[in-house]
């Protein structure tokens, strides 16, 4: 791919087709081979929204039963890459294997994580050049905006969280209303 990335580059252009649409109540072996040589699988809810977001490795072993259900971050397409680096929604990165775009409730793309990773250094770099001359650093981008959102199925009572910010040291606590309050637990690379 030879878009560039820069802080007006829009999502859209940064996305890969490489996905397959895999429906929630599929077994390991049905997404894996749903997802054939795709990069991607977007699990989707019995309403056909996207639930989770799987790569082959996570159907390995695809003997065992269920698909885990790996966060999955939704955004819209026309969003900027320096508007996603400036808001909450970066912080999401940390959970998902890439951020699925959604129009009018289709999925149309998905951008890989580490595409998004390899442009921060350049937004950064940025960030550090203009304030030499800007006099108060504080008026750059609106803070706690948020431009995308994920969904996290608790694996320890299945509810569905949306999260929009995420930090890794301040594990969020389950929406579940099963008692007791635990922790938000995520499927994550182990
Ligand atoms: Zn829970």
């Amino acid at each position: 791919m030879t878009v560039q990335l820069k802080a007006d580059t829009a999502l859209v252009a940064l996305a890969g087709r490489s996905f397959s649409l895999i429906p929630r109540d599929a077994s390991r072996a049905e997404a894996a081979e749903r997802l054939g040589s795709c990069r991607f699988g977007v699990v989707l809810n019995s309403t056909q929204r996207p639930l989770a977001l799987i790569t082959a490795d996570d159907l390995d072993p695809v003997s065992a039963s269920r698909v885990p259900l790996r966060p999955v971050v939704t955004c819209a397409p026309e969003l900027a890459l320096g508007e996603l680096a400036d808001s909450d929604g970066i912080t999401l990165l940390d959970l998902t294997h890439g951020f699925v775009l959604v129009a009018q409730d289709a999925v149309v793309g998905v951008v890989p994580a580490a595409t998004i990773e390899a442009y921060l250094p350049h937004h950064r770099a940025h960030d550090v050049r203009s304030s030499d001359w800007k006099v108060s650093a504080s008026d750059s981008g609106l803070p706690g905006t948020s431009t995308a959102e994920a969904l996290v199925v608790c694996q320890n009572c299945s509810y569905v969280n949306s999260v929009a910010f995420y930090d890794p040291r301040r594990p969020p606590i389950c929406g579940g209303s099963q008692s007791p309050e635990h922790a938000l637990e995520i499927a994550l690379d182990s």
